[in-house]
């Protein structure tokens, strides 16, 4: 049995000497970087502002720094760990705490089957991160707050606003759910081994009144507008349009009309309530 109080989850070289011991070692396809640094771990859980006996998915919980946080609040815990040396670990680790479950494998093809849970907390691997959250959103597994560690490019896509270099599709999925707000930037030296770039903490909570139901067109829709950057929306819809509705002449043009639009705009220029009308558009013309 392994006391989780004898790993010094704050110094790399206690974890260096761990791995050794246990023969395990940190696998980059797998985005392993632990967080070394307490005084981050306890704000990005502060932030997840959560109470005793509410549910949490950890994704990728390595040897379980946060964890172990998570645990200690009360909270019913399920972690989400692809990595078999890592579960060995955290199975012997948290082995009979009641409020901690284990689901094991790549957490793409896990998550689905599991039971929602209120609120999401992880310092994501680099690979999966932004394909995760994508995949929670489209497929309508919100949570009430979700608070990750991503590398800074991608939570600056994350909370980009219209009108920005780094707003994507990404950027108006994540805003179709969410306000998202960025946190703190976290350094290279905060994490074992070092990344070779910035990381930041950002902050997902769920929209009070949600955009109503989101019509089944709007995630490809908003895909489709960002396809080219340098096309005016107009080419992209186009294309869009006779990939559902074939070459039907002149749907464009009323389309862009009703919603405001002339077509000359670029999608990083849309705000969410824009795609959203054309959306529910869309999918009226196809009833
Ligand atoms: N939570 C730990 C911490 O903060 O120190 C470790 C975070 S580390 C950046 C990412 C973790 O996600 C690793 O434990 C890694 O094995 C795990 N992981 C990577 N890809 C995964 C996947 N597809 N499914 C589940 N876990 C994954």
């Amino acid at each position: 049995m392994i006391d989780n109080k004898k790993i010094n989850y704050n110094s790399s070289a206690a974890l260096k000497t761990f791995l050794k011991e246990e023969g395990l070692g940190m696998r980059k396809k797998f985005g392993q970087n632990f967080l070394i640094n307490p005084v981050t771990r306890q704000a990005l859980i502060n932030t997840l502002d959560c109470n005793a006996e509410n549910d949490v998915w950890e994704i990728g919980p390595g040897l379980g720094a946060m964890t172990a946080l998570l645990l200690e609040k009360g909270l019913y815990v399920r972690a989400f760990e692809i990595d078999t040396g890592f579960i060995r670990v955290l199975k012997e680790i948290f082995a009979g705490v009641k409020n901690f479950s284990l689901v094991e494998g790549d957490v793409m093809k896990t998550w689905s089957s599991q039971e929602p849970a209120q609120f999401l907390l992880g310092n994501l691997p680099y690979n999966v991160a932004a394909v995760l959250l994508a995949d929670l959103i489209e497929k309508g597994r919100l949570f009430t707050r979700i608070v990750v560690t991503v590398q800074k490019e991608v939570a600056l896509r994350m909370t980009a606003s219209a009108g920005s270099p780094e707003y994507s599709s990404f950027s108006v999925l994540c805003a179709s759910a969410y306000t998202v707000k960025p946190l703190m930037v976290i350094r290279p030296s905060s994490f074992y081994p070092q990344p070779n770039v910035d990381s930041m903490g950002v902050l997902l909570e769920k929209k009070a009144s949600p955009a109503q139901q989101i019509p089944p067109v709007f995630f490809p829709l908003v895909r489709a507008l960002f396809a080219s950057r340098r096309k005016t929306i107009k080419n992209n819809l186009t294309v869009f349009l006779s990939s559902i509705f074939g070459n039907l002449q002149n749907v464009c043009t009323p389309l862009l009309r009703e919603n405001g639009l002339t077509g000359n705009e670029r999608a990083e220029n849309l705000y969410f309530e824009s795609f959203f009308s054309l959306a529910k558009y869309i999918e009226n013309m196809r009833k």
